[in-house]
């Protein structure tokens, strides 16, 4: 089968290996789409702490199942499944306390261990969610549909709240799309007129182009000066971070899920001063299940983010383009072969 492989920072290569073969208990599963997300670009780029190489990027997918090591009552050969990406061990005390987004040595797929950039992979059976009558380029969008479905549980979005999201891409975009679910009102931010476009036509109550527009004058229009009641930060930026704390209403929440690595200042007292609850939010718990029956209900849409499908050949050129910043696509798709 080919596999995509990171065989050193910058170096990617369509590579041919051995078929894997399921463990007990695990399935044998035909990768159909998987989604190239920021950290996928980090292991890419080199710029991902956690990678180690070679590696084999990928942990949103849509898959086929093959054959099954064992036996299964939810599962059988030929249902389409997506699968939850994030190892715990199970041990720990995030673990010992039910938190097991937040393992203490948690191993993602595509980053810790090798992922879905690949025709074939295994996985425990329990890791893995059916799905029916979704069409297999929105069940590749779970993952990070769960990762801001995560944030918004994490904030208690309630209805009738006032939402602003900073970063309209996938994770920010997923995020408004989950916080309406709630009854929420969402505003969005960022500083490309597309991925605006793409807010808008998703059900943003109002957009928010950065490169034109304060922060002031949103929180002006939005809230009447009040400001929002909860605030999203999904690009990890320093200066998102600041206007986050700006666009908080006094006693509002602040979800940081942009994951940065520059550092940021601050006065400390911005965040006593209006009470601001911040929390971090990381990976998802326990949600794959209510996300796949929206789909399967037809109560969120998500195709509007997957703005580009490439066939497996492209692979490299779409990490590259990625990499590069080349690039307006919200989710871009690796297409894999229906039968090798
Ligand atoms: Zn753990």
């Amino acid at each position: 089968m080919r596999s995509i492989h990171v065989t050193t920072p910058g170096e990617v290569d369509v590579v041919e290996v051995e078929d894997p073969r399921p463990r007990p208990g695990e399935a044998l599963l035909r990768v159909r789409y998987a989604g190239i997300c920021g950290s996928d670009v980090q292991t890419f780029r080199g710029t991902q702490p956690f990678a180690s190489y070679p590696r084999v990027p990928g942990h949103e997918f849509s898959a086929e199942i093959l054959e099954i090591n064992g036996s299964s009552e939810d599962l059988a050969v030929g249902d389409v499944v997506t699968g939850v990406p994030y190892f715990q061990d199970g041990t720990c005390y995030s673990c010992r306390r039910g938190l097991i987004n937040a393992c203490e040595r948690n191993e993602t797929m595509g980053v810790h261990r090798d992922g879905a950039f690949q025709e074939l992979i295994t996985m425990p059976l329990e890791r893995l969610h059916r799905a029916r009558g979704v069409d297999p380029r929105d069940l590749a969008i779970v993952e990070p549909f769960s990762i801001g479905y995560h944030a918004v549980l994490r904030a208690d979005v309630a209805e009738g709240e006032r939402v602003l999201v900073l970063g309209a891409g996938a994770i920010g975009l997923l995020t408004m799309i989950a916080a309406r679910t709630r009854g929420a009102e969402v505003w969005i931010a960022d500083v490309v007129a597309s991925r605006l476009e793409a807010a808008t036509t998703l059900g943003a109550a109002g957009t928010v182009d950065l490169a034109q527009e304060t922060v002031d004058s949103v929180v002006q229009a939005a809230t009447g000066g009040d400001g929002f009641d909860v605030v999203f930060e999904a690009t990890g930026l320093p200066v998102s971070f600041l206007n986050a704390i700006e666009a908080a209403a006094f006693g509002a929440r602040l979800v940081l899920i942009g994951n940065g690595t520059r550092e940021v200042t601050l006065n400390q007292s911005a965040l006593i001063k209006k009470e601001l609850d911040v929390l971090g939010s990381r990976n998802s718990r326990g949600v794959f299940e209510t996300l796949i029956d929206l789909l399967e209900r037809g109560v969120v849409d998500v195709s509007p983010l997957r703005t580009k499908i490439v066939p497996l050949t492209e692979a490299k050129q779409a990490l590259e383009d990625a990499a590069a910043g080349a690039t307006d696509d919200i989710k871009v798709l690796i297409e894999f072969p229906a039968v090798s």
